[in-house]
């Protein structure tokens, strides 16, 4: 607190993400990040645009990157281009514009009670009337629980911090009881076996993807995200951007992102890594007893029934792993554990014997 502040920014609840520590050796599983690393290309393209040119403002539009983004998802076949594509420094920054330009209705923003929590805190800075819609008892979402009146409509698919992703048709069907709202899917996590909805932006002019290369192209530490939708979605992100910061993007992240959608196959390869380590921790952390829900995203979320949560949470971190512990009423009995790389996994496991044992 301080005299110096605004009244606003007394008034504002932050986000507070998943601890970063200086320790060495620790097991790090609390924030998602990707464990095998971004495409050797990308960390070349960046290293080689490291140079005198970065006295230079880089392009406030990113048109190569959005192009190539465009390519990648084969925008052409469905009437689209780089102008159906919108990008940001991270995803986090892509959803506060679309917060700002696109959820400040007279109706209220519908989000799930159990979802990312930064959409609550953009609600709060941006002042948009939102209501939270319970997932079912099994923690899903129900299309059905979004056809009341509102201002817009935004989820994770997979969610997080559960993890269960919503096929497309169940996506589509909340797309068609709102032809008059912005339905904004945060696919954070769509890479990890999950059919996107960009294959629905050519039919739905309320759809809004987001999709970011923190978590499947492992470049959480480059922050870019990006948005597909029709232009009039994109235009009004873009116009929010440019009263804003029109750079939003450097010479180097424009480089790295460009060379990461390039390279495919590395791509392809370290998803399927992930997918196969997710299934191969699901599989030892039911023979520990442990309840998993089934995850469609790069990490999983799971509960013992003779545990809390928050005590395992502690256990394990007196040993040097790090996972994340949501305190809110219906997930305190779950841990959100980071898919990792093997050696983590047996350091996870190894921990957690040691607890359950004790
Ligand atoms: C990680 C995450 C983001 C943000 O990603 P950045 O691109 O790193 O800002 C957005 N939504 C969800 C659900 C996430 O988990």
């Amino acid at each position: 607190m301080s005299r110096f502040w605004s009244p606003f920014v007394h008034d504002l609840v932050p986000y507070v993400p998943g601890e970063q520590p200086q320790i060495a050796n620790l097991v790090k599983l609390n924030t998602n990040e990707h464990p095998f690393g971004p495409s050797p290309r990308a960390i070349a393209a960046m290293k080689a645009a490291v140079d005198d040119d970065l006295r230079l403002y880089p392009d406030p539009a990113s048109l190569r990157l959005r192009t190539v983004i465009a390519e990648h998802f084969d925008l052409a076949g469905q009437g689209g281009d780089a102008s159906w594509v919108f990008v940001g420094n991270g995803s986090d920054e892509v959803l506060a514009h679309a917060f700002h330009g696109l959820f400040r209705h007279e109706q209220p923003l519908l989000f799930p009670d159990i979802s990312y929590s930064f959409y609550q805190v953009y609600a709060g800075l941006y002042d948009i009337r939102h209501e939270t819609v319970p997932l079912t008892a099994a923690l899903e979402i129900d299309p059905a629980d979004y056809s009341r009146p509102n201002g817009g409509i935004i989820f994770p698919n997979p969610n997080a911090p559960t993890g269960r992703l919503l096929p497309l048709q169940a996506v589509e069907r909340i797309l068609q009881a709102n032809p008059d709202s912005v339905v904004l899917v945060d696919e954070a996590y769509i890479d990890f076996g999950g059919d996107s909805a960009i294959a629905l932006v050519g039919r739905y002019p309320n759809l809004l993807v987001t999709q970011t290369l923190s978590k499947s192209r492992a470049l959480a530490g480059l922050r870019v995200g990006f948005a597909i939708g029709q232009p009039a979605l994109i235009e009004a992100l873009v116009r929010i951007k440019d009263s804003f910061n029109s750079y939003p993007l450097g010479r180097v992240a424009q480089a790295g992102a460009i060379a990461a959608f390039e390279d495919r196959a590395h791509f392809d390869a370290m998803c399927e890594m992930v997918i196969m380590q997710r299934d191969s921790l699901t599989l030892k952390l039911e023979r520990l007893g442990f309840e998993v829900l089934p995850s469609g995203a790069n990490f999983i979320f799971a509960r013992h029934p003779s545990h809390a949560g928050a005590d395992l949470t502690a256990a394990l971190r007196e040993r040097a792993v790090l996972v994340r512990h949501f305190k809110s009423p219906r997930i305190r009995d779950y841990l959100r554990i980071t898919i990792g790389t093997p050696e983590q996994h047996r350091s996870l496991l190894g921990a957690l014997e040691e607890i359950l044992a004790g």
